[in-house]
């Protein structure tokens, strides 16, 4: 077998949002010990989840699975105003690890709708983020995945519509969508900056760079992962063969067969060393890092959890 050329797109891998949010869960443990709950998976990847579990962290899917008064984390993508309601009734210690980024769309869509707004937002049914944003005002706020959604779309007054995103989506769908959207609302209102997020931007970005040169991508991430699943689909769009794997032992060796150079990202919830551990599995003879940009953004800890 050739070994191949590994093309390592970056940036990669964990976000400030998915670091901050891992730390807090961490922090809690070594501070107050386990159990710790966490309401849904902290951030959307297997490997992450599992290892927390081992230091005890319990995830549960809701409120009613958490001892009244015991201390309770919310995910990175952020819960609806109903979730937060329940937690004060319940006494609940909530240390709140949702990313600041998508506490800016939250916060943006309760501005819109206060303005008489019907709000659309861009993303996809079912995901946590999008179930934490509808909750802000689920009579005022509709969702829309496609251009074919934003047809199809009725609204009380054409003239006082805005959108919103997920954090998460392709950028170039995307843009589509607003388009559409445009076209049928000319007075549509946005964000003033985008709310897909830097981190999901720029590893579209490196990955687009890679998948140009590369014979195979292959994106290290988790299947409810939307970010990591987006980046699949955008090497694919591009032409070249993607695959989507939790770590290491998904690797299909038929899908190696003639492979020269295999591009490598990572989505923002999976950890650096399941991607050190591909590249040592390959056997690449040459690892060339694609940078696109750098990443120098952080998250503080909330106050609850910083060290002193
Ligand atoms: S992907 Fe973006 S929105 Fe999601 S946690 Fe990371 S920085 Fe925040």
């Amino acid at each position: 077998m050739v070994l191949p050329v590994v093309l390592l797109a970056s940036p990669r891998s964990f976000c400030a949002g998915v670091e901050r949010a891992v730390e807090i869960v961490e922090q809690l443990l070594e501070q107050r010990g386990g159990p710790i709950h966490v309401r849904k998976q902290i951030v959307h990847n297997t490997h992450v989840v599992a290892e927390l579990e081992e230091r005890g962290a319990v995830f549960v899917d809701e409120l009613d699975a958490v001892p009244d008064g015991a201390t309770v984390v919310f995910s990175a993508h952020g819960v609806s105003p109903a979730v937060r309601r329940e937690a004060a009734r319940r006494g609940l210690d909530v240390v709140d690890a949702t990313c600041p980024l998508v506490t800016k769309v939250h916060a943006e869509a309760r501005r819109f709708v206060a303005r008489g707004d019907t709000v659309v937002l861009i993303g996809h049914a079912g995901h946590e983020e999008v179930e934490g944003t509808l909750g802000e005002a689920p009579d005022r706020i509709v969702l829309v995945d496609s251009v074919a959604d934003v047809r199809a779309l009725e609204v009380p007054d054409p003239t006082k519509v805005s959108y919103l995103t997920q954090t998460t989506l392709a950028v170039d769908e995307t843009t589509e969508v607003v388009a559409a959207l445009k076209a049928r609302f000319p007075a549509l209102r946005g964000p003033a900056s985008d709310d897909i997020c830097y981190a999901t931007t720029n590893r579209q970005d490196a990955v687009r760079e890679v998948a140009a040169d590369a014979d195979l991508v292959l994106v290290v991430g988790s299947a409810n992962s939307s970010n990591s699943v987006r980046l699949v689909e955008l090497a694919r769009r591009q032409g070249t063969p993607a695959h989507l794997i939790d770590d290491v032992s998904d690797i299909r060796p038929e899908w190696l067969a003639g492979v020269r150079v295999i591009g490598l990202s990572a989505g923002a919830s999976a950890p650096p060393r399941l991607v050190d551990e591909v590249i040592t599995a390959l056997g690449a003879w040459d690892v060339q890092v694609r940078e696109t940009t750098r990443e120098t953004i952080q998250f503080t800890l909330p106050a609850a959890v910083r060290r002193r």
